[in-house]
């Protein structure tokens, strides 16, 4: 236990009380730690009937009330769109139609095949544990995976990183995906679940060809996820490859995350992305900064600098911070992989040569994947990219917390 958690702990005075509500607490984060996560599925397009076929494991169909049918291997269901409900329909009979649907498995971490009629999603996917299906708007259905923990980290570790990376890479987007997932559970509460399947809540497009090396990356950091310095949950930013140095946050984003400094990074840079060239017509260029930024195009000195400048160690402004045009801005109009290059005139062209790919701020992937190949481990990669954060068993964590609460109010 590190020094700061210990003086937290010695700093309470127990009651007896107060020992009585903390084994209330504790029963009570140890059932909310155990529930399974709702995630919604086949959320990119409009799906009206959806058909579940044979993955692993028996799986039990039901209404509100009653079983309506079980799928084994050689099964096929159909659920459909009906009105005000959904039609079941088992071997192309039809069995009657529901107000929700309830997918059970019989047997402890089955899957399931599932595919849409949708145009765009003819892909099998499969998931695993339990499902409930109801109605959405006039004419779609509603898919919720009722999922462990553990099985939806293999899924999104997949989804978003594919096979064949080394177990503490994996153990980093574990312990990354994890600790996104726990701070974001209330995202989709008005659709009735907690995350959904899309990039922006973290891809869960399940195939399942997840290798066992994602599986025990999982299993190992089982609870463990990242704190900042100022005892949150922490975010863990990525992007593909910094160039040889990661940027300060505020060169990015308004607010700064105080965990993401600017840190060298060797481990990147012999990679593809680590450089990139860019050719920009100079007229683009040049009516872009005046016209937007009022570039001081007339002036002997600044004027020429225009098409001129260096940057040795990443910065957030163009030439001068006085002149207000922010490399971000330049980036986005640009569409350049990075905000950090330098820029020539060659042939009546601008000539951009950059390094780095994505925003920059936090964790290089492509660094944190060498790291892991040098044989760091999963603490030492995060604790390289994000400064002064910790690691907690999620539960140790909830409960440290409500004690600071705890003292706070005393
Ligand atoms: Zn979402
Ligand atoms: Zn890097």
């Amino acid at each position: 236990m590190k020094k700061n958690q210990l003086h937290i702990l010695s700093s309470i005075q127990f009651s007896r009380t107060r020992i009585l509500l903390t084994f209330s607490f504790l029963f009570f984060i140890h059932q909310t730690f155990s529930q399974r996560l709702q995630i919604g599925i086949m959320r990119a397009f409009t799906s009206s009937s959806i058909q579940f076929s044979y993955g692993d494991g028996i799986y039990e169909f039901r209404s509100d009330t009653t079983v309506i049918c079980e799928m084994t291997k050689t099964d096929k269901i159909t659920l459909k769109r009906d009105g005000t409900q959904i039609r079941l329909v088992k071997n192309e009979i039809s069995v009657g139609s529901y107000k929700q649907i309830f997918i059970r498995e019989k047997k402890k971490n089955s899957h399931i095949c599932m595919t849409t009629t949708a145009p765009t999603a003819r892909k099998q996917r499969r998931y695993m544990n339990d499902f409930i299906v109801k109605t959405e708007g006039n004419e779609s259905l509603k898919i919720i995976n009722e999922v462990e923990m553990e099985n939806y980290l293999s899924g999104v570790i997949e989804s978003e990183g594919g096979g064949g990376k080394h177990l503490e890479y994996y153990k980093v987007q574990a312990i990354l995906s994890r600790t996104y997932a726990l701070d974001h559970l209330m995202k989709h509460y008005k659709d009735s679940f907690q995350l959904c399947d899309e990039v922006h809540c973290q891809a869960y497009l399940n195939m399942m060809r997840f290798t066992p090396t994602i599986k025990q990356a999982v299993t190992e950091t089982k609870g463990v996820v990242m704190i900042s310095p100022d005892f949150k949950l922490a975010d863990g930013f990525f992007f593909a490859n910094c160039g040889g140095q990661t940027s300060e946050s505020d060169f990015v984003w308004n607010v700064p995350v105080p965990y993401c400094k600017s840190v060298r990074d060797t481990f990147c840079i012999h990679s593809k992305q680590a450089t990139w060239t860019k050719t920009i017509p100079k007229n683009q260029w040049q009516d872009y900064l005046v016209n937007y930024f009022g570039y001081p195009i007339s002036d002997s000195i600044l004027g020429p600098m225009i098409f001129q400048f260096d940057q040795p160690k990443r910065t957030a402004f163009f030439i001068s911070p006085h002149l207000g045009i922010p490399l971000r801005d330049l980036r986005e109009k640009f569409k350049l992989k990075s905000t950090w290059f330098n820029c020539s005139l060659v042939n009546e062209e601008l000539v951009l040569h950059g390094k780095g790919f994505g925003h920059g701020v936090g964790l290089c992937q492509e660094g944190a994947m060498r790291m892991a190949f040098y044989g760091y481990t999963a603490e030492q990669i995060l604790k390289y990219y994000f400064t002064g954060i910790e690691f907690f068993n999620y539960t140790d964590w909830l409960f440290l917390k409500q004690k600071v609460r705890d003292s706070m109010e005393l």
